[in-house]
Parts: C-alpha cells; structure tokens; sequence
C-alpha cells in the first residue's frame, strides 16, 4: 500500500483489528521512509462470482444456497446462528478472494467441508459423507438436494419414543336433571 504522505511503497502493517460490526478489517500502517501513519480498511467485495458445475453449466453463486446446505448439515446441532453466518460469510469470502471469476462447485464442497470440520464433526461427517458419495458424477445442487431429503428424513425418524397419544377422556358433564 503506497503510502499517501511521500509515496514509499513500503509501508507496514502494524496493527490489524476488525471494525466494529466486524463488516472490515482496520489495519493501522506506517510508512519506514517517512514515519506517516495511516488507517486503511478490508471490506468484502460483492462481486459476480460464477459457479461451474461438474456438467460445464455455469450458474451465478447463490450465497442463500450455501447457507441452506450448511445449516441442513448443522440441523439440530449446538451451533449458534451467528457461528453458521460466519462460517458462511468465511466461506463466501474465500471463494471470492481466489481472484477468479469463476469456481467450480467440488471447489465449494470443499470449502464446506473444510468450515465445518472446524466448527462440528458431526456436521462435518454428515456433508463429507454425502459430498464424497456425489462427487463422482453429480454436481453440487443435487447434493444439497439429497441433504434436504436427509433431513426430512431425519425428522420423521425422531418421533418422539412415547408413540401414541394418550387419549383424554372426555369431560364429564353434569347429569341434566329432567323437571
Ligand atoms: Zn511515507
């Protein structure tokens, strides 16, 4: 980062922080030729990013459909909200910042497994086991497919243990008394 005071192009980070909403990055620089001191902030670059599937159609990413297969992955497990948001955004991030236009979705289904190894294993073990079965011939829309059904699938398997309701007898009511 050219430095705005003499124009030396060695400044040095000495300090990184995120910014209060964590939407950028702050880093305090300092220029060794001149001593000046400056602020420059990281944001997100919202950019077209174009999503190659396995089938050679390319379809824009759709940051909402990462998410629904991340957080279909996650169902049920203790993961806050706001942890999935990050790990999403991360993501989105990284599949931007390769610099490319466009990324493949085995790329995708990569940056997602490896965000959920660090976040829950047993998210993790429920895409990787799904993903590696669907990377041979299909593409990643289809494995988010499969996910949802998975999940439906699981809520009707937790079925409370209980079984059937039991049936509440009905009110009594108060004999009418003829006159
Ligand atoms: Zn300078």
């Amino acid at each position: 980062m050219r430095c705005p005071y003499c124009g030396g192009l060695d400044t040095q980070v000495k300090d990184s922080r995120p910014s209060d909403d964590s939407s950028a990055i702050r880093r305090r620089r300092i220029c060794p030729d001149c001593g000046g001191r400056f602020t420059t902030f990281e944001r997100v670059q919202l950019r077209e990013l174009i999503v190659v599937k396995r089938s050679g159609r390319k379809v824009p990413f759709d940051r909402d459909k990462l998410q629904r297969s991340v957080e279909t992955a996650l169902r049920k497990r203790p993961v806050e909200a706001e942890r999935i948001e990050r790990l999403v955004s991360g993501i989105t991030r990284r599949l931007e910042s390769t610099g490319e236009a466009e990324v493949t979705s085995e790329a995708i289904g990569e940056a997602v497994m490896e965000g959920l190894k660090g976040l829950d294993d047993v998210a993790y073990v429920r895409f990787a086991s799904v993903y590696k079965n669907f990377r041979e011939a299909r593409d990643f829309e289809e494995l988010l497919g499969h996910l949802a059904a998975g999940a439906a699938q699981a809520a009707a398997d937790e079925v409370p243990a209980t079984g059937e309701p039991v049936p509440v007898p009905p009110a009594r009511r108060p004999r009418s008394r003829a006159s």
